[in-house]
């Protein structure tokens, strides 16, 4: 992907993992008018090679600067706040600005789907300098709302603590939402959910992508479903909305590990539930893997022209009915809703006729893409990185 963009755009390097040191190397040098050959974690082509100078080594997070103007491009709008927290939290947070915020970054857990940076490199910043962080946003942005971004906020239970009690002891009054959980069960304590209730959190979400073990186990989730049920039931009874964020069309999905993953919304009845259709992000193994078995290319992304990977099991149509069998699950009325609309996607798929609001067209199907993830290899749920296992 990297020499993609390098030959078909107008791009001169990359910056492939962080970006503080080297982009601040690039700055620089182009100041002075020198070359960028050489400089520390840039990607470039040399003579149509691509060539990778070594990453310097990640930065403390601690020891970045807090640019309080920085902040002021980093507002959501009360409308994208509005969608993520489903609007759970009323109308009255709308009135304030709302912010995003990350405190960690990386993860180090090794879902195959992830694309995330830093799996070698998870690294934390401080709950002080969490809080300091939003109190700056109180006090100089009028901040009621803030949105925690992180990949997985919750790898250590005892610093989600930490944060949750100095937002207590500074009085500080925000309404939050973390929008990144590991739902499983040691990492979320009850102590936990009760210091985030104290603290002002209103909403978790929680990647559960698949009521299937199998399912779970083939993406390296490493989570138990009954886990789940669980995390939802001891966050709803403390007063703070649950959303799962569910995945289809991973390798080795049917129509029976999608009556599990309906069973688990039905058992779990969260306050909100996403659903997306499973994709080949680059950096993920299951990129690397799609590569390996041949069925795509880096020009997957690059090229604009990215299907929806279909699996053996899963024709476009098939992948079209789960999705809606999951996304119109709540009553019988929308679940009919649901099968109309797979119906709709199986005459595209089949016979390229796509009825819209501008009526009937008749085109060409969309090219099939098999991309057979049977061999994938088979995934034992390894044990909880060292950093999750040791958090207290
Ligand atoms: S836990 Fe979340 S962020 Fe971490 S690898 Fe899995 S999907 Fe990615």
């Amino acid at each position: 992907m990297t020499q993609q963009v390098l030959e078909n755009w107008e791009v001169d390097a990359i910056v492939p993992n962080e970006g503080e040191v080297p982009f601040l190397k690039i700055v620089q040098a182009v100041e002075r008018d020198e070359p960028l050959d050489g400089l520390p974690g840039l990607a470039m082509l040399h003579n149509g090679e691509i060539r990778l100078t070594p990453a310097p080594p990640p930065v403390p997070i601690d020891e970045l600067p807090i640019e309080s103007h920085m902040y002021e491009d980093r507002t959501i709008t009360h409308k994208e706040a509005e969608f993520m927290s489903g609007g759970t939290l009323g109308p009255e947070p709308w009135q304030y600005r709302t912010f995003w915020m990350n405190t960690t970054r990386g993860c180090p857990y090794h879902c195959t789907f992830c694309s995330v940076l830093g799996r070698s490199s998870w690294r934390m910043e401080s709950p002080t300098r969490v809080v300091d962080r939003m109190q700056l946003l109180h006090d100089e942005y009028n901040c009621r709302y803030l949105s925690f971004g992180d990949s997985s906020f919750n790898i250590k239970p005892g610093r989600v603590i930490e944060i949750c009690d100095e937002i207590v002891k500074r009085k500080l009054k925000i309404r939050w939402f973390a929008s990144g959980m590991r739902a499983n069960k040691q990492l979320l304590p009850k102590p936990m959910v009760e210091a985030m209730t104290r603290a002002g959190c209103a909403l978790i979400y929680f990647g559960a992508e698949s009521g299937s073990r199998e399912i779970l186990k083939t993406i390296r989730k490493n989570l138990n479903p009954m886990d789940v049920d669980r995390t939802v039931s001891l966050t709803q009874s403390h007063g703070i909305h649950a959303r799962v964020s569910l995945m289809i069309g991973n390798p080795r999905e049917s129509d029976e590990t999608i009556d599990q993953t309906l069973a688990l919304l039905d058992r779990v009845d969260p306050s909100l539930a996403g659903i997306a259709i499973a994709q080949i992000y680059p950096g993920s193994e299951l990129f690397t893997h799609a590569k390996e078995l041949g069925y795509i290319t880096d020009e997957y992304w690059a090229n604009g022209n990215h299907a929806i990977p279909f699996f053996p099991s899963a024709s476009y149509a098939t992948t079209m009915r789960w999705y809606n069998k999951i996304r119109f699950r709540k009553t019988p009325a929308r679940g009919l809703i649901g099968h109309l609309y797979g119906a709709r996607a199986g005459l595209h798929s089949r016979f390229g006729i796509s009825l819209g609001r501008g009526g009937i067209r008749f085109g060409t199907p969309p090219p099939p893409l098999f991309c057979d993830m049977s061999g994938a290899s088979e995934f034992e749920l390894a044990s909880l990185p060292r950093d999750a296992a040791s958090a207290k």
